[in-house]
């Protein structure tokens, strides 16, 4: 059998094409080496896989289902939508994941402590989850602007046992957090790993998050097969870091199924209306990777907006700027206003409350519904969207359903 598209990319120094790589400053060589080297052996070790399938099982609840939005599909009047349940997931999301992994290996590598930068406070929550289940510490720095907006999942962190380290300086958000977890990390990286939070970030990250999301694919194909006997036309997922695009994506690269990452167009196409990396973006290194990058007059990372939280990130994971570039993938848009629509529209007529991010993706795929009928969609519904109601109420009013 040839070999499949997973074992060959990324290379051995994270490349996928021209993308990916790993620009760290010395002090980090060392810990990235032994993380490199660590992970290299646990991939192949059945011992952390069996003891990984036992954790999604028992504690995260996997599998999680494939819906038929039958009412959601009758309402587009085109081809059918299926939906993979991440939502249902342990604490509502994917990114519980590549959390409890990342965490089960810091565990195999002796670290006693998780750390990482949270923005909106989902990739923080998750985290917290992880170590509080490992009995590992958890520190998490975050913007202290972030930490007023975002105060439920405050909260929540420090409940489930995490440090929550305020960043003060500059603009005192997500970028100030990366900045502060950075050199929390280079003071005591002996017993600490980093806990990325997507699949960006210097080799492995990238390829570790792909292979910790890649349930979700495999999941998935297998649960479409059974249920329809074929595989879908389309899978479509949002893409902010990249994480659970390329969860689902993974299932189905050497198949015949087209794949849609789905940008955040938040209000309108000029910088720092949208964080839609690969749509307006250009190739540069920020967080020490090359990838798609939206960039201000300076060249520095841009301000970028959607009503998403969790997907106003202003590159993109490296994978994703390869498949675009070779033709594999389908880069879409999602704009606010469509994305609200879809979280109203699967509510009401499916009885499922989906996060604002994953509302991006199930708008794109009724578009896509309507234009082909005679084709099937799968939609990874990346998490609940409980989070988001008081939000969304309070600026878009309730619809009336007709
Ligand atoms: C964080 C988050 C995302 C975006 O992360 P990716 O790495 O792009 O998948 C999407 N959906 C939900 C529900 C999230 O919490």
């Amino acid at each position: 059998m040839s070999k499949s598209y997973l074992d060959t990319l990324p290379n051995e120094d994270g490349f996928f094409g021209k993308y990916g790589g790993a620009f760290i400053p010395p002090p980090l060589e060392k810990p990235f080496a032994e993380l490199n080297k660590a992970y290299d052996e646990l991939s192949q070790s059945n011992e952390f896989h069996a003891e990984l399938n036992s954790i999604r099982k028992h504690y995260q609840g996997r599998p999680t289902p494939i819906y038929f939005a039958k009412n959601l599909t009758k309402y587009c009047g085109g081809g059918k939508i299926y939906l993979k349940r991440e939502d249902l997931n342990h604490t509502g999301a994917h990114k519980l994941n590549h959390c409890m992994a990342e965490a089960l290996v810091a565990k195999h590598l002796g670290k006693s402590k998780l750390l990482a930068e949270t923005g909106a406070g989902q990739h923080g929550v998750a985290l917290a989850t992880a170590a509080a289940y490992f009995g590992l510490e958890c520190e998490i720095h975050m913007g202290e602007i972030d930490i007023q907006k975002e105060h439920p999942n405050v909260i929540r962190m420090q409940i489930l046992g995490a440090k929550v380290v305020p960043a003060t300086h500059g603009l005192k958000t997500l970028k100030e957090a990366v900045d502060s977890a950075f050199n929390a990390y280079v003071a005591d990286s002996e017993n600490t790993l980093f806990a990325i939070g997507s699949v960006v970030g210097p080799h492995p990250y990238p390829k570790m998050v792909r292979d910790f999301q890649s349930v979700v694919g495999r999941e998935a194909r297998e649960q479409f097969l059974e249920m329809t006997g074929e595989l879908p036309s389309h899978a479509v997922a949002c893409v902010g870091g990249g994480s659970n695009a390329m969860g689902l994506f993974s299932g189905f690269i050497d198949d015949e199924v087209k794949l849609h990452g789905v940008e955040p167009l938040g209000v309108g196409t000029k910088l720092g209306q949208h964080a839609a990396s690969l749509t307006y973006g250009e190739e540069g290194i920020m967080h020490g990777f090359n990838s798609i990058m939206l960039k201000d007059k300076d060249g520095e990372p841009a301000p970028v907006y959607s009503i998403g939280s969790g997907i106003d990130y202003p590159s993109v994971g490296p994978e994703h700027a390869y498949l675009r570039d070779i033709g594999r993938t389908i880069v879409g848009t999602c704009n606010d206003e469509d994305a609200v629509d879809a979280f109203y529209k699967l509510s009401q007529l499916e009885g499922i409350i989906p996060a604002l991010e994953s509302a991006h993706a199930v708008a794109y795929a009724m578009k896509l519904a309507k234009e082909n009928p005679n084709d099937s969609i799968l939609v990874n519904l990346s998490g609940r969207g409980d989070k988001d109601i008081d939000f969304v109420v309070e600026k878009f009013p309730i619809p009336t359903k007709d």
